[in-house]
Order: structure tokens, then C-alpha cells, then sequence
């Protein structure tokens, strides 16, 4: 079976179970949105929203986060790992919002991955859950579930990307990655991949015992 046609009965199979995707980070616009998942990096989407929740309280538009106190910034998201790393990220991305943006998150991943902490992944993120522009995120799961399957055999995340592009129609870039996201957390673990219990097995080099 050629790669294409792997990847739509893949995708087809896991939409069954796992829908449309739905974001899985709590935000109420798109800049929050970008700071959410510039939290996520290394980190649970459960932290995330705990700590965004007590940060979008005080602090809500770019220039607010742009004037804020990075020490304040610090020890609000402490608990989501790398958080000088990230807070210096998020003061500097405000700030460019502020200076050469408007204040206004830009739809295009050119100017998305301009902005400091922003890569090809969170840009994927932005233009597809917010502008319904699509977009292959490559996140762990996707990069591991993509190798599992036999989809890919690049470990680099761009080379990934660019591949699956090419393996994937178009309307379903952002649907595969997110439904590959949802499999990843719930069956297709890292440690201990419960293949037994899997829908996609058949289709599936790991699954299959081929590698
Ligand atoms: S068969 Fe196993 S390795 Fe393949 S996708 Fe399913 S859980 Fe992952």
C-alpha cells in the first residue's frame, strides 16, 4: 500500500474515534492562544492552563505583557518548566506584537516565525486552530506515531513536516496531526505502545512487527 493512500485510511479510522479536532489549551483569543502554547513546550497542557489562568487574569494584550515585570512573568509560570527561557521568549514576542505588528498576531507563518519563541510547530498551531489555514504540527506524538506507522523516516521535525505534506492532502494537514496527537496521548504511548488495543494496527510497520 502506497504512503497516500496508508495516510487516509489512517486519518479516516482515528476522525472515527477522535472527531474534529478541538483545542486543548483554554484561551480566549488568539494572542493568548500564543502565549498558552509557547507555555506548552515541555510541559502538560493541564499546567498550561493552570498557570494561564491565574496570568490572563492581570495580564491580557501585548503591551501589558510587554511592561510587565519578567520576574512577575517568572514566578507565575515557574511550574511550567524553562521559565526564564520562556519568559525572556514571551517579553520579547510581546514586544515585537507591540512594535511591528499592531498588537495584532499575524495569520501568515512567515511573520509567525519571526516572532521570538515561535516556531514552525506553534505557527501550525496559530494558523490552524485560529485563521483555518493548514498546517502539519509536528509535536512528539506526530513525529513518533508518523515514524511508528511508516509514514516518515526523518527524525529532524521540518524534514517531517515538509514529507508529510507532500503524503497528505492538503485539507487534511492540521486534522492528521491533531488526530495523531490524540492517539499519541491515548494509545500510541512512547513507553509501552498498546498495539493490541489499536485501530490503525493493520496499517501500521510497528504494529505489523515490520520495524
Ligand atoms: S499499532 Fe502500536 S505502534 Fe502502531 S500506531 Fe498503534 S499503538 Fe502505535
Amino acid at each position: 500500500m502506497n504512503k497516500k493512500t496508508k495516510a487516509e485510511k489512517v486519518i479516516l479510522i482515528l476522525k472515527d474515534i477522535y472527531g474534529e479536532p478541538v483545542p486543548t489549551l483554554n484561551y480566549e483569543n488568539e494572542f493568548e492562544l500564543l502565549i498558552a502554547v509557547i507555555l506548552s513546550a515541555q510541559c502538560t497542557d493541564k499546567r498550561v492552563d493552570i498557570v494561564t489562568a491565574e496570568l490572563f487574569k492581570k495580564y491580557k494584550t501585548p503591551k501589558e505583557f510587554m511592561e510587565m515585570d519578567i520576574k512577575e512573568l517568572e514566578k507565575i509560570i515557574h511550574s511550567t518548566g524553562f521559565y526564564k527561557n520562556k519568559s525572556k521568549n514571551i517579553k520579547k514576542c510581546a514586544k515585537m506584537l507591540v512594535e511591528k505588528y499592531d498588537g495584532i498576531v499575524p495569520n501568515n507563518m512567515d511573520d509567525l516565525i519571526k516572532l521570538p519563541g515561535v516556531g514552525r510547530k506553534t505557527a501550525n498551531v496559530m494558523l490552524g486552530h485560529i485563521f483555518n489555514i493548514p498546517g502539519v504540527v509536528v509535536d512528539t506524538h506526530v513525529k513518533r506515531l508518523s515514524n511508528r506507522i511508516g509514514l516518515t523516516k526523518q527524525q529532524d521535525p521540518v524534514k517531517i513536516e515538509f514529507e508529510l505534506m507532500k503524503i497528505i492532502q492538503k485539507k487534511d494537514w492540521f486534522l492528521y496531526s491533531n488526530l495523531l496527537i490524540y492517539h499519541g496521548r491515548a494509545i500510541c504511548t512512547a513507553r509501552n505502545p498498546k498495539c493490541d488495543n489499536c485501530k490503525i494496527r493493520v496499517y501500521c510497520e510497528y504494529g505489523r512487527g515490520i520495524k
